[in-house]
């Protein structure tokens, strides 16, 4: 018998009704800073995850690559992403791809949020982090130096 839908109101705050706010990832286990996670939808037979992550003014997700890939919907206020070495503005409905083994970032700006929903395989390979040798090689490219180190635009 397949579980009827359901509906999770949007609420106040980008929650969403009935969702738990998560941290993002157990602390000390990677770099972020001021990110929280909200799991929408799970079904092991579509074996796909869809998750909003919220990122306060002046915040980051991880630098990380892995084998799964992303899809990522904007959905609120504006920031910066690296993909590959790529740096880009980012807004809201703007959608990013990430392939596979592709070192990827998303950074809020100074003064706005940055709300995204991120689908994702539901069984994925852990995130890697860069060695100091590859993060060396990303920063030799002054865009991807500025945007890794730099502090946040508005
Ligand atoms: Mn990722």
């Amino acid at each position: 018998m397949v579980e009827a839908g359901r509906i999770l109101k949007f609420l106040e705050g980008f929650r969403w009704e009935g969702v738990e706010r998560s941290a993002y990832k157990e602390e000390g286990s990677a770099p972020f800073k001021g990110i929280s996670r909200q799991v929408l939808f799970s079904d092991p037979a579509l074996a796909s995850e869809l998750r909003f992550f919220d990122i306060e003014p002046g915040g980051y997700s991880t630098l990380e690559r892995h084998k799964h890939v992303h899809a990522v919907m904007i959905l609120r206020g504006h920031g910066e992403c690296l993909v590959g070495r790529e740096v880009r503005a980012v807004a809201a409905h703007d959608l990013v791809t990430v392939s596979p083994m592709t070192w990827h970032q998303f950074r809020a700006a100074a003064d706005a949020p940055l709300g995204f929903l991120c689908m994702v395989n539901a069984v994925r390979d852990k995130p890697q982090l860069p060695s100091e040798g590859e993060l060396r090689e990303l920063e030799s490219d002054p865009k991807v130096a500025a945007f890794l180190g730099g502090a946040p635009k508005a």
